[in-house]
């Protein structure tokens, strides 16, 4: 099989490998996209921390492709398309037990510490297996959407304690990929209005166009003014700034829910926050990430079903091949979603 093997900081290379056989319990998915995110390009920088110094592994969690062998013990057709969730938890430990699989103590994941796929094939162990990671579709669809369910599951983890409601004022800070996947998950609970809060004039246009009642320049505007006295009943802050965080708090109506989504650069996450807005507000200041297989399951439900046009989001489609210019396109944000093909 051909993968995209990291090695090192900034050293990615193509490289043929032997191809994984499926084991009792395990499947070997044949990966037809494999989307690139903020984690991947942490990942290629050697800044993250599951990829210490001297690790050599395949990244890639945004996996989507079809069954290409079973091993004993798997009720699965070769062929079917499938959409991976990439986080398999210990199943022991008292996070699995509670089902947040994305905080298990000694976590597994396909792509952060198993190979993952960037590369043809990928192989899907017996623990992910039995508890549902690999998901058939119900129908064939654009394998490079289905690779979008897996941002859009962190997206829904982070609106869950949100709980949107048809009467709300929604403010989303950011319109990356990420801001705009939570403005159109919004978008399916009808709330009131979405206002999307974004520097950057390209961003906001692209907000406006797929459905935000409403965007703001935070450089040139007043968001305060714009979202009304009543402030923003859910505020979620999809973008790494430390200051968007603790305007958060100011921007919320009185029993407003707030979701940091991102995380911050490591060396900055400490926010000075005034605690009494939490306080005399009663705001729901919450914090989520990654996200478990009933979130992939969640999300998956809404690309299926139609209710989210995740496809749109992909504007950059390379082969393994083109690694490089994949992350390349990736990193300089002009592109939404950059997939790789295998
Ligand atoms: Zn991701
Ligand atoms: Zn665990």
């Amino acid at each position: 099989m051909e993968a995209l093997v990291y090695h090192g900081a900034g050293d990615l290379r193509v490289e043929e490998r032997r191809t994984p056989r499926a084991g009792p319990g395990e499947v070997l998915v044949r990966v037809r996209a494999c989307g690139i995110c903020g984690t991947d390009l942490r990942i290629a920088a050697g800044s993250h921390r599951a990829y210490p110094d001297g690790t050599v592994r395949v990244p890639g969690h945004e996996i989507a492709g079809e069954v290409a062998a079973v091993g004993d013990g798997v009720d699965l057709e070769e062929g079917t398309p499938v959409f991976v969730a990439p986080n398999v938890g210990c199943g022991q430990c008292r996070q699995c037990r509670q089902g947040r699989v994305n905080l298990c103590a000694t976590p597994t994941a396909l792509g952060i510490t198993l190979d993952g796929g960037f590369s043809t094939h990928v192989l899907v162990p017996a623990a992910g297996v039995e508890q549902g990671n690999v998901m058939p579709l119900e129908r064939p669809l654009d394998p490079a959407a289905v690779s979008v369910v897996e941002p859009l599951a962190c997206v829904l983890r982070g609106q869950a304690p949100c709980d949107i409601q048809p009467e709300d004022v929604v403010l989303i800070i950011g319109a990356g990929p990420i801001g705009l996947l939570h403005m159109l998950a919004a978008k399916v609970r009808g709330p009131a209005a979405i206002v999307v809060s974004e520097p950057s004039p390209a961003r906001r246009e692209q907000a406006a166009a797929w459905g935000a009642d409403r965007t703001v320049d935070p450089g040139s505007e007043d968001l305060a003014e714009a979202l009304g006295p009543d402030g923003a009943d859910v505020v979620i802050v999809a973008a790494p700034v430390g200051p968007a965080q603790a305007q958060a708090l100011a921007l919320a109506a009185g029993g407003g829910r707030i979701n940091f989504f991102g995380g911050l650069p490591k060396d900055r996450s400490e926010v000075a926050l005034d605690t009494n807005l939490i306080h005399y507000k009663e705001l729901l200041v919450t914090g989520t990430t990654a996200n478990t297989k009933e979130d992939c399951r969640a999300a998956l439900d809404l690309v299926v079903g139609g209710a989210v046009d995740v496809g749109r989001l992909v504007t950059a489609r390379l082969e393994l091949a083109d690694a490089d210019a994949a992350f390349e396109a990736a990193r300089s944000g002009e592109a939404l979603k950059v997939v790789i093909e295998p």
